[in-house]
This record gives structure tokens, sequence and C-alpha cells, in this order.
């Protein structure tokens, strides 16, 4: 057999959603956007929350980065430090995100781990990022993530302990030192 055949990307598929997969795809990528959208920033933060091996979120960070997806910005010059921040192409895949939590969540886990509200007014956003009280699309950085029932109050890293505050999506988010 032709070895094309086997590759591992989706050339031979006319669909944008194939195109969407050859960018977000891959394993641990949504995660380390939705943690972007969390506001984490550091290398270090993605490692501690996301649990994964170094090598992987070095390939993972670098593709997003060359996708256009994060903006790789250095905060620090010695010893050079960077951050990684979302791009508009990367929080225009905010609907995504929450389209497959709210589905993760009805048709798999049945818990609410996170409660997306209007920080203008504190209503909890529908499916589509609506807010139910105010009639509006809720704009990214006007969403504020809390707790949910099911989350665990009591998480061993630094970035879910943060986590435990409310924050809006995309401002920075700030740990406790260890
Ligand atoms: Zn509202």
């Amino acid at each position: 057999m032709d070895g094309m055949a086997l590759g591992k990307d989706y050339a031979t598929q006319e669909c944008s959603i194939a195109s969407a997969l050859e960018v977000i795809g891959e394993r641990w990528t949504l995660l380390v956007i939705r943690d972007a959208f969390y506001g984490v920033r550091r290398y270090n933060d993605f490692l501690v929350h996301l649990g994964i091996p170094r090598a992987v979120l070095s390939a993972r960070l670098r593709a997003l980065t060359e996708q256009g997806i994060l903006d790789k910005r250095r905060y620090q010059e010695s010893p050079p430090r960077d951050e990684y921040v979302l791009t508009d192409r990367g929080i225009a895949l905010w609907p995504t995100m929450r389209a497959l939590g709210v589905w993760g969540r009805e048709q798999l886990t049945q818990v609410q781990l996170r409660v997306f509200r209007h920080a203008g007014c504190g209503a909890e956003l529908g499916a589509y990022n609506e807010c139910p009280a105010c009639g509006t699309i809720v704009a990214v950085p006007d969403v504020e993530v809390v707790p949910g029932p099911g989350l665990n109050r009591d998480p061993a890293d630094p970035v879910s302990r943060a986590l435990l505050k409310p924050k809006r999506l995309l401002q920075p988010l700030v740990t406790d030192p260890v």
C-alpha cells in the first residue's frame, strides 16, 4: 500500500471540519487552549495543571504558536521566559469550547464542574453563551468562570487552586507561590 494513504492528516478531505482538526485535533491541544481561556500563560502552569509530558506540551505550544492561535511573548530576559496568550484566532474558538463542554456534560459526565456567568449581571450563560437576563451573546472577556457543584474543592496543583476563585476568562491567572 502507498504510504500516503496512511498519513496522519486529512489531506483528502474537502471539509472545513477536517481543516480545523488539522490544527486543533491532536491530543491535549484543546486542553491547552482551554487553559489559555482560563488565563494560564506560563509553561510551568500548563505543565502542572495538565500533567502532561514536557515534550508533548512543548510540541503543542509550538504548533499552536505556528498556527496563530497562541502568541508567544517574552516576559523575562534572564533567564529567558515566554508566555503564551490567545490571539483573536484562538479566542474565536470559544463557542466551540463551550459547545464541547456542554455536550460532554449532557451526554457523558452529567457533572457540572464549572459554571460560566455573565460578569456584568451574574446570570449563568446558556449553551450558546447567551445571557438569559440581558438577552445578549456575552463577549469572551465578560465571561466569568466559577466552580460548579461537581468540582473538587481541595485540588493539589496551584492552577486548580487559583481557579477556585471566580475569574474572568483571558485575565492572567495568578497562582500562589508554592
Ligand atoms: Zn447578563
